[in-house]
């Protein structure tokens, strides 16, 4: 971080007028809403008049970071949000670094007339005021972390900013499976230890409120959905809205079952695709060096890291499996050695 663009921000700060928007991507995950969480708290702290906005809602197993349950969704009260954006003068960018990302919220966020402070981790970041951007990075709460700490000091994390930074860390890296190879990653954590992380509790929260009805949702998909797509070492596990319903599907029920494949030793790349209301939606992983975010990008209005990333169409769910199929070839063709399983 260069400090030249820290001390313009640590003066744009000090303006006592300054209204903040703090924004996540779309379907916020542990490290969108935990940095959101965090960067509400040390605003809260540091007496700055801050919001979080979101296009969408935050999952409810996200819902006991502190603070988010006082964002404003955009779905149910559009008119605050608009509102806010009007009279914000910064506009926070959390783990996305495109408007694209903003859902129904990027008519307004795209004429935002304010500076954006950008707080990332993916490549290709769009040119902001203040850009803080670092695909290097585990998570965009390690950024945030080394950000916060930065400008006001070690001081400013109590336990509960510790503990929504934390959910971002493990999250993102699953639980530090990958994307956590760098020593800071883990000196950051034992600096969130000694402030008050309860690292126990966070994991208590993240994974281990199952209910009954996602568990078993995650077994239909493994035994009734995956298909292993030979000759190529993918795995496709597409699922109907209906599925979800049948299951009592909520926001975040999915989430890791994308990377259940990949823990057979054959299989490189896993595509998880879901039918939701509004369009089809795609998970990728990806072990190694295979960068299924160009997949994505190329085929799917999508992108994302090089080891997971996401996309979108508005076609039907068998014509996107088609896709998928048909792309395979050039994709495996193109960036993946040893294509026969
Ligand atoms: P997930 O599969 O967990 O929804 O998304 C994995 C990653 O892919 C996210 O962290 C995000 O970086 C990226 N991603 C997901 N959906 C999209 C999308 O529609 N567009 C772009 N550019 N990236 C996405
Ligand atoms: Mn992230």
């Amino acid at each position: 971080m260069r400090r030249e663009i820290i001390e313009k921000l640590r003066q744009r700060l000090e303006d006592d007028s300054l209204k903040i928007a703090i924004i996540p991507h779309i379907s916020a995950d542990g490290d969108a809403a935990g940095a959101c969480s965090a960067l509400w708290q040390v605003f809260d702290r540091v007496g700055k008049q801050a919001r979080v906005l979101t296009c969408d809602y935050f999952p409810d197993y996200l819902k006991w970071l502190k603070r988010l349950p006082d964002a404003i969704s955009f779905q149910k009260h559009p008119g605050e949000c608009a509102k806010w954006l009007q009279e914000a003068g910064m506009l926070c960018m959390i783990d996305h670094n495109t408007f694209t990302r903003e859902g129904d919220l990027e008519p307004f966020t795209r004429h935002f007339q304010g500076d954006v402070l950008m707080i990332d981790h993916h490549p290709d970041p769009i040119e902001v005021a203040y850009r803080f951007s670092d695909t290097r990075v585990s998570s965009t709460c390690e950024l945030l972390y080394l950000l916060v700490t930065r400008l006001w000091g070690k001081e400013i994390i109590n336990a509960d900013i510790a503990n929504a930074l934390y959910t971002g860390i493990t999250t993102d890296t699953g639980g530090f499976s990958h994307n956590s190879s760098n020593p800071r990653t883990y000196r950051v954590v034992a600096e969130l230890l000694a402030l008050g992380l309860d690292k126990d509790q966070v994991f208590d929260r993240l994974y281990q409120r199952n209910t009954l009805s996602r568990l078993r949702l995650e077994g239909h998909c493994l035994l009734n959905k995956m298909t292993i797509e030979e000759p190529y070492p993918l795995a496709i596990i597409p699922i109907t809205l209906q599925e979800l319903e049948e299951f009592h599907f909520k926001d975040g029920d999915l989430e890791g079952v994308v990377n259940m494949p990949l823990s057979i030793e054959e299989i490189l790349v896993s595509v998880q695709v879901t039918e939701r209301k509004e369009r089809v939606k795609f998970s990728f992983r990806s072990k190694g060096e295979i960068p299924v975010n160009i997949w994505a990008r190329h085929f799917f209005n999508g992108g994302g890291h090089r080891n997971a990333a996401g996309g979108q169409l508005d076609l039907p769910l068998d014509v996107c499996l088609k896709k998928l199929r048909e792309s395979a070839a050039w994709f495996f063709s193109e960036y993946v050695n040893n294509t026969p399983l």
